[in-house]
């Protein structure tokens, strides 16, 4: 397993076919545009999913949930824009396709495919299937996998940094610019507008 991916696995906790799409998008990304691990957010990533994928291009890019450069816009989709500030270009990965096995184990892939399907496959089949589909992901060209878009570079808006205040229900600090007002015109934090706990 190349080191790069090891990193992406140790940081997800397993290996799986949604974590390899997005370790080859984020290489991907990474060829096109020179770009190197985000320290701050010169690379913004926007993953249409909340899936596996996600992890992938958080430990190669450096777009973490907690640096504002991971913007997750679930629609579902197995889709990723990816942005450089410094090069000023974009581009979205994006798939159209059924996912169709073109590896060597054609007919062992049809087989555990099948007993998978039909409720029948074992633990083990099941593992076999997904290395199968670990290894074709791996191995074949990206633009079999991904269609990729340049996209009208946009300079995304920057993290939001806003002074923390009190809530005036729970009295918790609360980033002001995340804050509700409520009809007394005190100022509260969004679960106590909602009346309700996470
Ligand atoms: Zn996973
Ligand atoms: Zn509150």
């Amino acid at each position: 397993m190349p080191a790069d991916l090891k990193r992406c696995v140790d940081f997800h906790g397993h290996i799986c076919p949604g974590l390899i799409y997005g370790y080859r998008v984020a290489k991907e990304a990474m060829k096109l545009m020179k770009l190197k691990r985000s320290r701050d957010e010169e690379v913004v990533a926007v993953c249409e999913n909340d899936s596996c994928a996600v992890d992938a291009l958080q430990v190669l890019l450096g777009t973490v949930a907690g640096k504002g450069n991971l913007i997750i816009q679930d629609f579902g989709k197995n889709a990723y824009t990816v942005l450089s500030r410094s090069q000023g270009q974009a581009y979205r990965f994006s798939r159209k396709t059924h996912y169709v096995y073109t590896g060597k184990d054609k007919k062992l892939f049809d087989l555990l495919d099948a007993a998978v399907a039909d409720g029948t496959a074992s633990e083990e089949k099941r593992r076999q299937l997904k290395n199968l589909k670990i290894k074709d992901l791996l191995a074949r060209p990206f633009a079999e996998i991904f269609t990729t878009v340049p996209i009208p570079f946009t300079e995304p808006l920057y993290a939001r940094l806003a002074p923390s205040e009190p809530c005036a229900v729970c009295g918790e600090m609360t980033m002001s610019s995340r804050m509700k007002k409520a009809s007394s015109g005190r100022r509260i934090c969004i679960p106590c507008s909602q009346k309700r706990r996470l």
